[in-house]
């Protein structure tokens, strides 16, 4: 069965564009200086409303995992077991994924990982996380 693929909206458009070429945007508001993950409309630190796109380096660590052992979505049994994991982007945005290219049993909290990409039907790249 293929995975469960993220549709895109106005608003989270430039992102998915990007990676058609395999590139992670972040959103960037130039108001606090600071990323902003997921795509909003205003920044939620400071509610400035001129946000715009950043290309992220693709690094960080693990900030947090759970090892699935039962899919959470029937999509996702033939993976069984994978991890769900929040990363912290060099960036400063975390962001919910999956880490793959290891043994969930290998996986730890502070790990440096990188981005790869899993491409969808469309031709649209998931951005997934792997050991760095
Ligand atoms: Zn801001």
């Amino acid at each position: 069965m293929a995975r469960f693929e993220p549709k895109a909206s106005p608003l989270t458009e430039p992102f998915w564009d990007a990676t058609r070429d395999k590139k992670l945007l972040v959103q960037w508001c130039p108001d606090c200086d600071a990323g902003v993950y997921w795509p909003r409309v205003h920044c939620p630190r400071c509610l400035g409303g001129d946000l715009g796109w950043k290309e992220a380096s693709g690094r960080g660590s693990v900030y947090s995992f759970s090892v699935m052992h039962v899919a959470g979505n029937p999509m996702m049994a033939d993976r069984v077991p994978y991890v769900i994991g929040l990363v912290d982007l060099d960036e400063g945005v975390r962001i919910a994924t999956n880490i793959v290219g290891c043994e969930p049993a290998a996986v730890r909290v502070a790990m440096a990982v990188a981005v790869t990409w899993e491409t969808m039907s469309d031709g649209r790249n998931l951005p997934l996380f792997e050991p760095a």
